[in-house]
């Protein structure tokens, strides 16, 4: 059913080796979704019958073994890197009440082995527990329906959506992406506990809720993700401050900013762009906090502000844990705007580790919110590779450096 050159070459030999090593593999997830929908998956993730010690005796040098509460083995291929699982069940009662202070409904232990079944029964939504085998004559298991309900566009939880969501609440926003990705529906049960339990997502982990964050922006359906999160009642638990701004000017602005991102986003621009997502969604907020109600009055940095644009990022996105340096960058690409407007620092200005983030930046500004687009003209272009390597945490007395004018230190 899915043409075999559509896989990644690299996947179809990885799955090869495993193979070859008596190893059950499969392709599972994400990617056999959206390959089933004839769409280009993003990523790949692997199951495997091998253990991570035989995964690593396959692929040796290119095998790295990561996770300490659940192993998995990251395979490099050139600068590719594909995660490979080993078959997990979930946890029985007795094992989940294992720790102090458990309720024995929430999983917060996710780490016993088991067999190909176990690992698709203990998958959230049907739609991604379809395992796909490219090499034999493509292999299709399917142990619960997923394959109907792909066709049928529908997100059902596997076995009790009350049971299912209440031990993991992060799949509320899960399901709630496969809704906003692909027009999907929530099957009828599920649905009302989603709208109903929405408030469950605050027991949930803040990094993994982080992680889903990244991963929506990492796809050009953020506003609608965001939006479907707001239309089943969500958004104010997953991200309250977002949600009280929605109809705001500032909210009205984000989502116009936003949606440009996502429109070029679905074009294959942006290669790794957290720094510009959240710079794009931040910056109305960025601009209030600095007292600039108008967003063409942005032509100067006022002094000193790089605390009170840090502090605006991550209120926003409150509680989510993002990075320092994340905040740190995407205020650098929000206060770096204003330096277009003279070409005159156009040397030192574009030698700046976020210049083409704000370079793109601008470039949405003018296409959302009318800015001069032929001022970048007078700008060397932004170009979309690598992102420069992170900054290395420089010891105290080595960050005093000399101000300049508008309270950053000087070399920005
Ligand atoms: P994407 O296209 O965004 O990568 P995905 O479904 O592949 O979508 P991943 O986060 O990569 O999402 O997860 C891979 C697979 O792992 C999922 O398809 C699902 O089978 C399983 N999975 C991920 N998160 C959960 C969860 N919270 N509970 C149960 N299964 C999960
Ligand atoms: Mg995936």
């Amino acid at each position: 059913m899915i043409p075999e050159m559509t896989v990644n070459p690299q996947v179809v030999e990885l799955l090869a080796r495993l193979h070859q090593a008596g190893h059950e593999a499969y392709i599972v997830g994400g990617a056999v979704r959206d390959l089933l929908l004839n769409l280009p998956p993003k990523d790949y993730d692997i199951a495997t019958s091998a253990t991570p010690g035989q995964v690593r005796q396959v692929f040796r040098r290119q095998a790295r073994i990561i996770g300490r509460r659940f192993r998995l083995v990251h395979v490099r291929y050139g600068p590719n890197i594909y995660e490979v699982s080993t078959y997990r069940r979930e946890p029985t009662a007795e094992e989940r009440i294992g720790q102090e202070g458990d309720d024995g409904v929430v999983i917060w232990r996710d780490n016993q082995y088991g067999n190909r079944e176990q690992d698709a029964a203990r998958r959230d939504f049907t739609v991604n527990a379809i395992f796909y085998n490219p090499l034999k004559d493509g292999e299709i298991i399917d142990c619960v329906g997923g394959m109907a309900d792909l066709e049928e566009g529908m997100v059902r939880a596997i076995g009790s959506p009350e049971v299912r969501l209440a031990e993991d609440p992060v799949r509320i926003l899960r399901a709630l992406k496969l809704v906003a990705q692909y027009d999907f529906s929530l099957e009828e049960e599920l649905e009302k506990i989603v709208r109903d339990q929405g408030a469950r997502i605050e027991l949930a982990s803040q990094a993994r809720l982080y992680e889903e964050l990244l991963k929506i922006f990492a796809k050009p359906y953020a506003v609608k993700t965001l939006a479907v999160c707001r239309e089943f009642d969500f958004l104010r638990h997953f991200l309250p401050r977002i949600n009280e701004v929605w109809d705001e000017p500032d909210g009205l602005l984000m989502r116009r900013l936003a949606a440009a991102r996502d429109r070029r986003k679905s074009r294959g621009s942006y290669w790794k762009s957290r720094r510009l997502a959240l710079a794009t969604v931040a910056l109305p907020t960025a601009l209030e906090s600095l007292g600039i109600a108008d967003p063409s009055e942005f032509r100067q940095v006022p002094e000193d502000c790089g605390r009170t644009v840090r502090k605006a990022i991550r209120d926003l996105f409150h509680p989510l844990p993002l990075p320092k340096f994340l905040t740190h960058d995407t205020k650098d690409v929000i206060l770096l705007l204003p330096r277009f407007f003279d070409p005159s620092q156009k040397e030192r200005v574009s030698r700046h580790p976020q210049y083409r983030w704000a370079h793109e930046l601008f470039s949405l500004c003018a296409e959302a919110l009318d800015w001069p687009p032929e001022l970048l003209a007078e700008w060397p272009p932004a170009d979309d590779g690598p992102s420069p390597p992170r900054r290395r945490p420089q010891p105290r007395r080595r960050q005093r450096r000399p101000r300049g004018k508008d309270g950053h230190a000087s070399n920005h």
